[in-house]
Order: C-alpha cells, then structure tokens, then sequence
C-alpha cells in the first residue's frame, strides 16, 4: 500500500502548492474515480436492472396468456423480440412488479415505458422525459 508521501506537492516560486503529481501506478488505480469527479458523472455504472423482482413477476404469473418479451417505444419506434437479449439492448428494465407491472427505458430516447398487465390484455402507457 502506498502511502500519500508518494504524492508530490508542486508549489509555485512563492511556496504555494499548484497541483498534485501521483505517481501513475496509483493514478492508474484512481483514474475512473477521478475521471468521475472531473467529468462530473457517477463513478459507478447504472443501478443494476431488477432481475429479481422481473423473476417474481414470472413466477407470479397466471394471466390467460404467455408472457411476451417484446418491447416497442412508440416514440422513437425502437423495438425487441426480446429485451433480455441481444448485445445492444434498446431497452432497460427499471422496475418490475409480480402484480403486473413492467416499466422499460428505452435507451435511445430515454422514453419510459409501462407494461400493465391484465388477466386478459397488456396494457400500454409512456411517458417522455426532458
Ligand atoms: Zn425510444
């Protein structure tokens, strides 16, 4: 473990600290943190889909019809056989409910949208961010 005497305080001619050198081991350790703060963008990636509850939806699952993977966005038309497959997926899960309800984002337009599920219909709604 490296300690902070690795750091170099580089001062101006009147003694005053301008910056911080790190020697690049340890900036290659920090660098998306830093990056993070620099940018302005959160050092982790996106919260993790709700994989687990769109499970429980599954298994809660005694509508009068198969479950269809499938997403359209009706504002940018993006669309998928299947949202859980594909290595450029348009659409995220951002929650899920075993009572019925999907809600999606798609990627491209940042649309949010819903799947309600009915005993005998889906039911369809939207709604534009920004
Ligand atoms: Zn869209």
């Amino acid at each position: 473990m490296k300690t902070a005497q690795s750091l170099c305080y580089v001062c101006d001619d009147k003694g005053r600290t301008m910056a911080v050198q790190v020697p690049l081991d340890i900036w290659r350790q920090i660098e998306p943190l830093a990056r993070s703060v620099l940018c302005g963008k959160p050092a982790v990636a996106e919260t993790p889909e709700p994989i687990q509850a769109f499970d429980e939806f599954l298994q809660h699952w005694d509508f009068r019809y198969p479950y269809s993977p499938a997403v359209v966005c009706p504002v940018c038309n993006a669309s998928t056989q299947d949202w859980r497959m594909g290595d450029v997926r348009p659409f995220r899960l951002v929650n899920a409910n075993f009572g019925g309800l999907l809600v999606f984002r798609c990627k491209q337009c940042d649309t949010t949208i819903r799947q309600k599920h009915f005993r005998d219909h889906v039911a369809l709604e939207h709604s534009v961010h920004g």
